[in-house]
Protein backbone atom coordinates (compact mmCIF):
# COMPACT_ATOMS: atom_id res chain seq x y z
CA UNK A 1 0.00 0.00 0.00
CA UNK A 2 1.19 3.40 -0.82
CA UNK A 3 1.00 6.19 1.47
CA UNK A 4 0.62 9.88 0.60
CA UNK A 5 1.80 12.79 3.35
CA UNK A 6 1.37 16.11 2.99
CA UNK A 7 2.89 18.28 5.06
CA UNK A 8 2.31 21.44 6.81
CA UNK A 9 3.92 24.29 7.60
CA UNK A 10 5.40 22.82 11.24
CA UNK A 11 6.29 19.51 10.03
CA UNK A 12 8.22 20.53 7.12
CA UNK A 13 10.30 22.77 9.17
CA UNK A 14 10.61 19.85 11.54
CA UNK A 15 11.61 17.71 8.85
CA UNK A 16 13.99 20.31 7.21
CA UNK A 17 15.88 20.88 10.93
CA UNK A 18 16.04 17.05 10.91
CA UNK A 19 17.69 16.67 7.64
CA UNK A 20 20.14 19.58 8.42
CA UNK A 21 20.66 18.24 11.64
CA UNK A 22 22.26 15.10 10.42
CA UNK A 23 23.15 13.04 7.20
CA UNK A 24 19.22 11.55 6.87
CA UNK A 25 18.64 8.31 4.89
CA UNK A 26 17.63 10.10 1.98
CA UNK A 27 20.51 12.23 1.34
CA UNK A 28 22.20 8.65 1.38
CA UNK A 29 20.19 7.30 -0.73
CA UNK A 30 18.99 9.82 -3.30
CA UNK A 31 21.66 11.28 -6.59
CA UNK A 32 22.35 14.55 -6.24
CA UNK A 33 20.79 15.24 -8.88
CA UNK A 34 17.48 14.96 -7.27
CA UNK A 35 18.66 16.53 -3.93
CA UNK A 36 19.43 19.44 -6.03
CA UNK A 37 15.86 18.96 -8.21
CA UNK A 38 14.43 19.31 -4.75
CA UNK A 39 16.31 22.17 -3.41
CA UNK A 40 15.20 23.86 -6.30
CA UNK A 41 11.90 23.44 -6.20
CA UNK A 42 8.97 25.44 -4.21
CA UNK A 43 7.47 24.86 -0.94
CA UNK A 44 5.03 21.76 -0.57
CA UNK A 45 6.50 18.81 -1.59
CA UNK A 46 4.02 15.48 -1.53
CA UNK A 47 6.21 12.24 -0.96
CA UNK A 48 5.14 9.17 -2.19
CA UNK A 49 6.66 6.04 -1.01
CA UNK A 50 6.03 2.78 -0.79
CA UNK A 51 7.44 2.35 2.61
CA UNK A 52 8.04 5.91 3.90
CA UNK A 53 10.19 7.23 6.61
CA UNK A 54 9.94 10.71 8.12
CA UNK A 55 13.78 10.87 7.16
CA UNK A 56 13.27 10.20 3.67
CA UNK A 57 11.37 13.61 3.52
CA UNK A 58 12.73 16.53 2.18
CA UNK A 59 11.68 20.18 1.51
CA UNK A 60 13.21 23.32 0.79
CA UNK A 61 12.11 26.79 0.48
CA UNK A 62 13.26 29.25 -2.49
CA UNK A 63 15.22 31.38 -0.17
CA UNK A 64 17.17 28.69 1.00
CA UNK A 65 18.02 26.82 -1.99
CA UNK A 66 21.80 25.85 -1.20
CA UNK A 67 20.75 24.60 2.18
CA UNK A 68 19.77 20.93 0.72
CA UNK A 69 22.75 20.50 -1.67
CA UNK A 70 24.38 17.74 -0.37
CA UNK A 71 27.45 18.47 1.46
CA UNK A 72 30.81 15.92 2.96
CA UNK A 73 30.11 17.74 6.03
CA UNK A 74 26.11 18.57 6.46
CA UNK A 75 26.21 21.96 8.41
CA UNK A 76 25.07 21.47 11.91
CA UNK A 77 24.47 24.32 13.31
CA UNK A 78 21.65 25.01 11.12
CA UNK A 79 18.84 25.34 13.95
CA UNK A 80 20.82 28.41 14.85
CA UNK A 81 19.17 30.15 11.32
CA UNK A 82 16.34 32.54 11.71
CA UNK A 83 13.40 30.67 11.66
CA UNK A 84 11.21 33.55 10.21
CA UNK A 85 13.83 33.81 6.94
CA UNK A 86 11.76 30.61 6.18
CA UNK A 87 8.27 30.47 4.46
CA UNK A 88 6.42 27.56 3.99
CA UNK A 89 3.26 27.90 1.61
CA UNK A 90 0.74 25.31 1.10
CA UNK A 91 0.43 24.81 -2.01
CA UNK A 92 0.14 22.12 -4.43
CA UNK A 93 2.40 19.29 -4.97
CA UNK A 94 5.13 19.98 -7.04
CA UNK A 95 7.22 16.61 -7.65
CA UNK A 96 6.50 12.81 -6.54
CA UNK A 97 9.12 10.76 -5.52
CA UNK A 98 9.28 6.80 -5.58
CA UNK A 99 12.01 4.69 -3.71
CA UNK A 100 11.05 1.04 -5.03
CA UNK A 101 13.35 -1.89 -4.90
CA UNK A 102 13.34 -4.41 -7.76
CA UNK A 103 11.43 -7.62 -6.90
CA UNK A 104 12.53 -11.38 -8.40
CA UNK A 105 11.01 -11.88 -11.36
CA UNK A 106 10.45 -8.12 -12.22
CA UNK A 107 11.61 -6.42 -15.16
CA UNK A 108 12.32 -2.92 -15.45
CA UNK A 109 9.48 -2.20 -17.18
CA UNK A 110 6.93 -4.27 -14.63
CA UNK A 111 8.51 -2.47 -11.81
CA UNK A 112 8.20 1.38 -13.65
CA UNK A 113 4.55 0.50 -14.60
CA UNK A 114 3.44 -1.02 -11.34
CA UNK A 115 4.91 2.38 -9.60
CA UNK A 116 2.78 4.78 -12.10
CA UNK A 117 4.72 5.15 -15.83
CA UNK A 118 2.05 4.36 -18.51
CA UNK A 119 3.87 1.85 -20.55
CA UNK A 120 5.31 3.98 -23.64
CA UNK A 121 6.95 6.75 -20.98
CA UNK A 122 8.31 3.46 -19.79
CA UNK A 123 9.09 2.10 -22.85
CA UNK A 124 10.96 5.45 -24.16
CA UNK A 125 12.67 5.91 -20.60
CA UNK A 126 14.33 2.52 -21.08
CA UNK A 127 15.07 2.34 -24.80
CA UNK A 128 17.27 5.58 -23.60
CA UNK A 129 18.67 4.24 -20.42
CA UNK A 130 19.92 0.92 -23.05
CA UNK A 131 22.35 3.22 -25.31
CA UNK A 132 24.04 3.33 -21.83
CA UNK A 133 23.69 0.49 -19.67
CA UNK A 134 21.72 -3.25 -20.57
CA UNK A 135 18.75 -3.17 -18.74
CA UNK A 136 18.63 -6.60 -18.81
CA UNK A 137 21.20 -6.08 -15.77
CA UNK A 138 18.73 -4.68 -13.18
CA UNK A 139 18.65 -7.15 -10.58
CA UNK A 140 16.69 -7.89 -7.65
CA UNK A 141 17.53 -5.66 -4.96
CA UNK A 142 18.35 -2.91 -7.19
CA UNK A 143 17.14 0.23 -5.65
CA UNK A 144 15.06 2.73 -8.42
CA UNK A 145 14.23 6.65 -7.84
CA UNK A 146 11.33 7.68 -10.32
CA UNK A 147 10.48 11.53 -10.29
CA UNK A 148 7.20 12.42 -11.03
CA UNK A 149 5.49 15.42 -12.08
CA UNK A 150 1.92 15.41 -10.46
CA UNK A 151 0.99 18.39 -12.75
CA UNK A 152 0.83 16.27 -15.95
CA UNK A 153 -0.73 13.51 -16.29
CA UNK A 154 -2.04 11.74 -19.17
CA UNK A 155 -5.16 10.44 -20.24
CA UNK A 156 -5.21 7.36 -17.93
CA UNK A 157 -4.45 9.84 -15.26
CA UNK A 158 -1.13 8.41 -15.17
CA UNK A 159 1.91 10.93 -13.65
CA UNK A 160 4.23 12.29 -16.14
CA UNK A 161 7.67 10.54 -15.65
CA UNK A 162 10.61 13.32 -15.40
CA UNK A 163 13.75 10.69 -14.20
CA UNK A 164 14.48 7.81 -13.88
CA UNK A 165 17.95 7.29 -11.39
CA UNK A 166 19.96 4.25 -10.42
CA UNK A 167 23.43 3.12 -9.15
CA UNK A 168 24.72 0.32 -10.46
CA UNK A 169 28.12 0.40 -8.95
CA UNK A 170 29.53 2.06 -6.10
CA UNK A 171 31.44 4.27 -8.75
CA UNK A 172 28.77 5.37 -11.07
CA UNK A 173 25.28 6.56 -10.71
CA UNK A 174 22.55 6.59 -14.04
CA UNK A 175 20.09 9.10 -14.60
CA UNK A 176 17.64 9.27 -17.10
CA UNK A 177 15.67 12.25 -18.10
CA UNK A 178 13.07 13.61 -19.57
CA UNK A 179 14.48 16.37 -21.93
CA UNK A 180 12.78 19.64 -23.56
CA UNK A 181 11.79 17.58 -26.53
CA UNK A 182 9.86 15.73 -24.35
CA UNK A 183 12.19 12.21 -24.93
CA UNK A 184 14.46 10.80 -22.45
CA UNK A 185 18.01 11.28 -22.19
CA UNK A 186 20.92 9.09 -20.15
CA UNK A 187 23.18 10.34 -18.46
CA UNK A 188 26.07 8.45 -16.51
CA UNK A 189 27.74 10.17 -13.98
CA UNK A 190 31.48 9.06 -12.61
CA UNK A 191 31.41 9.08 -8.71
CA UNK A 192 34.46 10.62 -7.16
CA UNK A 193 35.70 8.49 -4.57
CA UNK A 194 38.31 9.48 -1.68
CA UNK A 195 40.52 7.01 0.09
CA UNK A 196 41.01 6.82 3.79
CA UNK A 197 43.11 4.19 5.56
CA UNK A 198 41.67 2.60 8.54
CA UNK A 199 43.82 0.87 11.79
CA UNK A 200 42.52 -2.06 13.70
CA UNK A 201 44.18 -4.03 16.17
CA UNK A 202 43.53 -6.78 18.87
CA UNK A 203 43.70 -9.90 20.80
CA UNK A 204 43.15 -12.99 19.77
CA UNK A 205 41.09 -15.00 22.70
CA UNK A 206 39.57 -17.26 19.97
CA UNK A 207 40.11 -16.85 16.28
CA UNK A 208 41.57 -14.34 14.21
CA UNK A 209 37.81 -13.75 12.90
CA UNK A 210 36.08 -13.04 15.42
CA UNK A 211 38.76 -10.68 17.30
CA UNK A 212 38.89 -8.84 14.16
CA UNK A 213 35.67 -8.69 14.23
CA UNK A 214 34.83 -7.31 17.50
CA UNK A 215 36.99 -4.16 16.93
CA UNK A 216 35.36 -3.17 13.66
CA UNK A 217 37.07 -4.73 11.12
CA UNK A 218 34.54 -5.56 8.26
CA UNK A 219 34.21 -9.40 7.33
CA UNK A 220 35.42 -8.48 3.71
CA UNK A 221 38.49 -7.05 4.81
CA UNK A 222 39.18 -10.01 7.34
CA UNK A 223 38.72 -12.82 4.54
CA UNK A 224 41.37 -11.37 2.99
CA UNK A 225 43.57 -10.64 5.69
CA UNK A 226 43.11 -14.53 6.65
CA UNK A 227 44.02 -14.85 2.69
CA UNK A 228 47.10 -13.67 2.83
CA UNK A 229 48.18 -15.24 5.58
CA UNK A 230 47.20 -18.34 4.50
CA UNK A 231 50.39 -19.53 2.99
CA UNK A 232 52.06 -19.29 6.02
CA UNK A 233 49.38 -20.15 8.80
CA UNK A 234 47.72 -22.78 9.52
CA UNK A 235 44.64 -20.62 11.15
CA UNK A 236 43.09 -23.64 13.37
CA UNK A 237 46.45 -24.86 14.90
CA UNK A 238 48.77 -21.87 14.95
CA UNK A 239 47.06 -19.42 16.53
CA UNK A 240 46.96 -19.29 20.40
CA UNK A 241 45.09 -17.27 22.84
CA UNK A 242 47.37 -14.24 23.53
CA UNK A 243 48.22 -13.99 19.84
CA UNK A 244 47.59 -10.48 18.44
CA UNK A 245 46.41 -8.97 15.01
CA UNK A 246 47.57 -5.26 13.57
CA UNK A 247 45.97 -4.42 10.26
CA UNK A 248 45.73 -0.90 8.14
CA UNK A 249 43.35 -1.20 5.07
CA UNK A 250 41.28 1.13 2.55
CA UNK A 251 37.78 2.44 2.14
CA UNK A 252 36.42 4.41 -0.23
CA UNK A 253 34.20 7.37 0.37
CA UNK A 254 32.27 8.93 -2.34
CA UNK A 255 31.79 12.68 -2.43
CA UNK A 256 29.14 13.16 0.12
CA UNK A 257 31.53 10.84 2.74
CA UNK A 258 28.63 8.86 2.81
CA UNK A 259 31.03 4.77 2.43
CA UNK A 260 30.91 2.92 -0.92
CA UNK A 261 33.66 0.29 -0.43
CA UNK A 262 36.28 -1.43 0.69
CA UNK A 263 39.96 -1.49 -0.87
CA UNK A 264 43.02 -3.35 -0.20
CA UNK A 265 45.07 -4.09 2.98
CA UNK A 266 48.23 -1.98 3.09
CA UNK A 267 49.84 -3.50 6.07
CA UNK A 268 49.23 -6.38 8.76
CA UNK A 269 51.25 -8.14 11.36
CA UNK A 270 49.97 -11.60 13.01
CA UNK A 271 51.87 -12.22 15.88
CA UNK A 272 51.60 -16.22 16.15
CA UNK A 273 53.78 -18.84 17.41
CA UNK A 274 55.76 -16.46 19.74
CA UNK A 275 56.63 -14.80 16.30
CA UNK A 276 55.96 -11.41 14.38
CA UNK A 277 55.19 -11.73 10.93
CA UNK A 278 54.82 -8.15 9.15
CA UNK A 279 53.30 -8.02 5.49
CA UNK A 280 53.37 -4.60 3.39
CA UNK A 281 51.83 -4.45 0.07
CA UNK A 282 54.28 -3.51 -2.51
CA UNK A 283 53.30 -3.11 -6.50
CA UNK A 284 56.20 -4.88 -8.22
CA UNK A 285 57.49 -3.45 -11.63
CA UNK A 286 55.49 -5.50 -13.14
CA UNK A 287 52.43 -3.75 -12.24
CA UNK A 288 51.54 -6.95 -9.74
CA UNK A 289 51.11 -6.43 -6.52
CA UNK A 290 52.24 -8.57 -3.45
CA UNK A 291 52.74 -8.63 -0.10
CA UNK A 292 55.99 -9.10 1.80
CA UNK A 293 57.42 -9.12 4.76
CA UNK A 294 59.88 -6.66 6.70
CA UNK A 295 62.79 -8.29 3.96
CA UNK A 296 61.00 -7.62 1.19
CA UNK A 297 60.54 -11.41 0.66
CA UNK A 298 56.70 -12.56 -0.52
CA UNK A 299 55.01 -14.46 1.33
CA UNK A 300 53.04 -16.23 -1.11
CA UNK A 301 54.34 -19.77 -1.53
CA UNK A 302 53.89 -22.69 -3.93
CA UNK A 303 51.49 -24.07 -1.37
CA UNK A 304 48.96 -22.90 0.63
CA UNK A 305 49.13 -24.41 4.31
CA UNK A 306 45.25 -23.52 4.66
CA UNK A 307 43.66 -24.35 1.96
CA UNK A 308 40.12 -23.59 2.97
CA UNK A 309 37.96 -20.61 3.88
CA UNK A 310 40.07 -19.73 7.16
CA UNK A 311 37.13 -17.49 8.17
CA UNK A 312 34.66 -20.36 8.62
CA UNK A 313 37.08 -22.75 10.59
CA UNK A 314 34.60 -24.23 12.93
CA UNK A 315 37.16 -25.23 16.20
CA UNK A 316 38.48 -22.83 18.52
CA UNK A 317 41.94 -23.65 18.55
CA UNK A 318 41.75 -27.13 16.44
CA UNK A 319 40.92 -30.38 16.67
CA UNK A 320 44.14 -32.08 17.44
CA UNK A 321 42.98 -35.53 15.98
CA UNK A 322 40.86 -36.96 13.45
CA UNK A 323 37.40 -37.38 14.45
CA UNK A 324 37.65 -40.83 13.79
CA UNK A 325 41.13 -42.17 13.86
CA UNK A 326 43.70 -39.54 15.51
CA UNK A 327 46.11 -38.42 13.08
CA UNK A 328 48.14 -42.16 13.59
CA UNK A 329 46.54 -44.25 11.80
CA UNK A 330 44.88 -43.70 8.70
CA UNK A 331 46.72 -40.82 7.24
CA UNK A 332 49.12 -38.36 7.45
CA UNK A 333 47.13 -34.89 6.64
CA UNK A 334 45.47 -32.67 8.72
CA UNK A 335 42.19 -31.78 9.31
CA UNK A 336 40.32 -28.44 9.08
CA UNK A 337 37.12 -28.53 10.70
CA UNK A 338 34.67 -26.34 8.55
CA UNK A 339 31.01 -26.60 7.88
CA UNK A 340 29.47 -28.20 5.15
CA UNK A 341 29.93 -26.09 2.17
CA UNK A 342 32.99 -24.02 3.16
CA UNK A 343 34.44 -23.63 -0.02
CA UNK A 344 38.44 -25.68 -0.70
CA UNK A 345 41.19 -23.80 -3.01
CA UNK A 346 44.07 -25.40 -4.57
CA UNK A 347 46.61 -24.83 -2.90
CA UNK A 348 48.49 -23.86 -5.22
CA UNK A 349 49.01 -24.49 -9.51
CA UNK A 350 48.66 -27.52 -10.89
CA UNK A 351 46.69 -30.14 -13.07
CA UNK A 352 43.69 -32.62 -11.37
CA UNK A 353 44.89 -35.83 -11.40
CA UNK A 354 42.08 -37.36 -9.77
CA UNK A 355 38.17 -36.21 -8.86
CA UNK A 356 36.30 -39.00 -7.44
CA UNK A 357 35.32 -41.66 -5.18
CA UNK A 358 38.09 -42.82 -3.17
CA UNK A 359 37.14 -45.28 -0.54
CA UNK A 360 37.49 -43.98 3.03
CA UNK A 361 38.94 -40.74 2.20
CA UNK A 362 35.06 -40.27 0.61
CA UNK A 363 34.71 -37.88 -2.57
CA UNK A 364 38.27 -37.21 -3.26
CA UNK A 365 40.35 -34.82 -5.05
CA UNK A 366 44.31 -34.65 -5.73
CA UNK A 367 46.33 -32.38 -7.50
CA UNK A 368 49.61 -32.41 -8.99
CA UNK A 369 51.88 -29.21 -8.67
CA UNK A 370 54.81 -30.34 -9.97
CA UNK A 371 57.04 -32.96 -10.45
CA UNK A 372 57.64 -33.22 -6.68
CA UNK A 373 54.74 -31.87 -5.19
CA UNK A 374 51.15 -32.73 -5.02
CA UNK A 375 47.99 -32.30 -2.38
CA UNK A 376 44.86 -34.50 -1.94
CA UNK A 377 41.55 -33.14 -0.14
CA UNK A 378 39.60 -35.80 1.00
CA UNK A 379 35.89 -36.24 2.48
CA UNK A 380 34.58 -33.38 -0.24
CA UNK A 381 30.84 -32.56 -0.30
CA UNK A 382 30.95 -31.82 -3.99
CA UNK A 383 33.54 -30.91 -6.64
CA UNK A 384 33.49 -26.86 -8.32
CA UNK A 385 31.37 -27.61 -11.43
CA UNK A 386 34.41 -28.11 -14.51
CA UNK A 387 37.10 -29.35 -11.93
CA UNK A 388 37.73 -33.00 -13.69
CA UNK A 389 41.04 -35.04 -14.08
CA UNK A 390 43.28 -33.03 -16.63
CA UNK A 391 41.87 -29.93 -15.51
CA UNK A 392 44.26 -26.84 -15.02
CA UNK A 393 43.97 -25.11 -11.82
CA UNK A 394 45.23 -21.87 -9.78
CA UNK A 395 46.46 -21.02 -6.84
CA UNK A 396 43.49 -20.00 -4.31
CA UNK A 397 40.60 -21.00 -7.04
CA UNK A 398 38.13 -22.86 -5.57
CA UNK A 399 38.13 -26.35 -6.44
CA UNK A 400 35.26 -28.00 -4.25
CA UNK A 401 33.33 -27.87 -0.67
CA UNK A 402 33.79 -29.18 2.80
CA UNK A 403 31.45 -32.31 3.25
CA UNK A 404 31.79 -35.52 5.29
CA UNK A 405 31.97 -38.08 2.48
CA UNK A 406 33.73 -41.67 3.11
CA UNK A 407 34.97 -42.85 6.87
CA UNK A 408 34.21 -39.07 8.45
CA UNK A 409 32.07 -38.18 11.55
CA UNK A 410 31.44 -34.64 10.78
CA UNK A 411 32.27 -31.66 7.80
CA UNK A 412 35.82 -31.68 8.19
CA UNK A 413 38.45 -31.16 5.00
CA UNK A 414 41.15 -33.59 5.20
CA UNK A 415 44.48 -32.11 3.64
CA UNK A 416 47.37 -34.06 2.39
CA UNK A 417 50.57 -32.71 1.17
CA UNK A 418 52.57 -35.47 -1.33
CA UNK A 419 56.04 -35.08 -1.84
CA UNK A 420 57.32 -37.76 -4.59
CA UNK A 421 54.10 -39.55 -3.68
CA UNK A 422 54.90 -39.85 -0.02
CA UNK A 423 52.57 -37.88 2.45
CA UNK A 424 54.33 -36.27 4.65
CA UNK A 425 53.45 -33.88 7.31
CA UNK A 426 51.88 -30.63 6.38
CA UNK A 427 52.80 -29.12 9.56
CA UNK A 428 56.48 -29.87 9.04
CA UNK A 429 56.59 -28.82 5.18
CA UNK A 430 59.39 -25.48 4.80
CA UNK A 431 58.79 -24.06 1.77
CA UNK A 432 60.88 -21.67 0.09
CA UNK A 433 59.32 -18.55 0.51
CA UNK A 434 58.42 -16.65 -2.96
CA UNK A 435 59.88 -13.76 -4.80
CA UNK A 436 62.81 -11.73 -3.19
CA UNK A 437 63.13 -8.23 -3.75
CA UNK A 438 66.44 -6.99 -5.09
CA UNK A 439 68.44 -3.35 -5.67
CA UNK A 440 66.19 -0.39 -7.24
CA UNK A 441 63.11 -2.37 -6.59
CA UNK A 442 64.10 -3.39 -2.57
CA UNK A 443 64.98 0.03 -2.25
CA UNK A 444 61.64 1.16 -3.37
CA UNK A 445 59.81 -1.44 -1.60
CA UNK A 446 61.98 0.07 2.06
CA UNK A 447 60.48 3.43 1.07
CA UNK A 448 57.03 2.01 0.91
CA UNK A 449 57.32 0.03 4.07
CA UNK A 450 58.43 3.20 5.76
CA UNK A 451 55.72 5.17 4.46
CA UNK A 452 53.09 2.55 5.11
CA UNK A 453 54.55 2.28 8.78
CA UNK A 454 54.00 5.57 9.30
CA UNK A 455 50.72 6.17 8.50
CA UNK A 456 50.40 3.57 10.63
CA UNK A 457 51.30 5.29 14.06
CA UNK A 458 49.85 8.03 13.13
CA UNK A 459 46.27 6.43 12.57
CA UNK A 460 44.11 6.48 15.32
CA UNK A 461 42.62 2.66 16.15
CA UNK A 462 39.51 1.55 15.47
CA UNK A 463 37.57 1.07 18.37
CA UNK A 464 34.19 -0.97 18.65
CA UNK A 465 32.73 2.08 18.68
CA UNK A 466 33.86 3.39 15.61
CA UNK A 467 32.42 0.36 13.88
CA UNK A 468 30.01 0.80 11.42
CA UNK A 469 31.02 0.37 7.66
ZN1 LIG B 1 41.29 -36.68 8.16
Amino acid sequence: MRTVRRFGRLDALRHLMALLGRPSSMQRKLPVSILAILSGLAVAVAIVANEPEPSELAQNSPQQPTLLRPAAEPPTNSLALPLTKISVEAAPPKIIVRNVEIAQGDTLMSVMMRNGCDRPTAHAAITALSKSYDPRRVRPGQALTLLFDPQKQNTEGRLALIQLAFVPSVEQEIQVSLNNNGGFKSETVDKLLAVRLHRAEGVIDDSLYLAAKRVGVPAPVIVNLIRIYSFDVDFQRDIRPGDHFEVLFEAFYDERGDFAKYGDIQYAKLHVRKTNLPLYRFVMQDGEPDYFNNDGHSVRKALMKTPVDGARLTSRFGRRKHPILGYKKMHRGIDFGAPRGTPVMAAGNGTVEVAGWNSNYGRYLRIRHNGRYKTAYGHLAKFQRGVRKGKRVHQGQIVAFVGSSGRSTGPHLHYEILVNNRRINPLRLKLPSGKKLKGVELARFREVRGETSRIYAASPAMTRLAQNR
